[in-house]
């Protein structure tokens, strides 16, 4: 479960997030490459847009479901 209290620093406020755990394996950018985005300097990936539609919300539930260390949270 991804922990709140340690969400990237490049993050846009909203319901998704990726914390610290992330090991950059970049399956979230190619779920949902419209809302996720990955930073080289930490090699971690970070949300750069909140889902504005129907489509990107699927999307970053797969991504979010797709993380294999649970590093992609979602506040709802
Ligand atoms: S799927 Fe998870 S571990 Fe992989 S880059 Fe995205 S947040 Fe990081």
């Amino acid at each position: 479960m991804a922990d709140k209290s340690d969400r990237h620093p490049d993050n846009v406020s909203g319901k998704f997030y990726v914390d610290n755990s992330c090991i950059g394996c970049n399956v979230c950018l190619e779920e949902a490459p419209e809302n996720f985005d990955f930073d080289e300097y930490t090699d971690n990936a970070y949300v750069f847009k909140q889902p504005k539609n129907d489509d990107e919300l699927k999307a970053c539930n797969s991504a979010l479901e797709a993380c294999p260390v649970d590093a992609i949270g979602d506040d709802g």
